[in-house]
């Protein structure tokens, strides 16, 4: 279950990345090199974001959230995969900011919003 979707989150990136390499440096991606050859030597911030969270998914971090530990929402990830935040701790840090880290208040507050 959660590796199919992280699965289809790694095409995402892989192909939003194929994207911007072809659009911003004409430069088409051979499928039988590792993507990460083509971005080492990039210094764009969208790349390096596309990459860092590549490289969350090979540690099996991707997609946790760093508040509650959670899964992020998957749309949340594909408008910003860099994301390390799930929707409902998003909310709550703009709703109280300031009991982002009051622990178990944060913690009920968000496995309430789980589905
Ligand atoms: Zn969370």
């Amino acid at each position: 279950m959660r590796n199919s979707w992280v699965a289809v989150a790694q095409r995402h990136l892989e192909r939003e990345i194929r994207k911007i390499l072809r659009d911003d440096y004409a430069i088409e991606v051979d499928s039988e090199m590792p993507i990460r050859y083509y971005l080492d030597f990039k210094n764009n911030e969208r790349l390096i974001e596309l990459k860092e969270a590549l490289d969350r998914i090979e540690r099996g971090k991707f997609g946790v959230c760093l508040s509650c530990g959670g899964p992020i929402e998957l749309v949340l990830l594909k408008s910003s995969p860099g994301d390390r935040f799930c929707s409902s701790c998003l909310n709550s840090m703009h709703f109280s900011r300031g009991r982002h880290h009051d622990g178990h208040a944060h913690l009920e507050m968000t496995f309430t919003h789980q589905f």
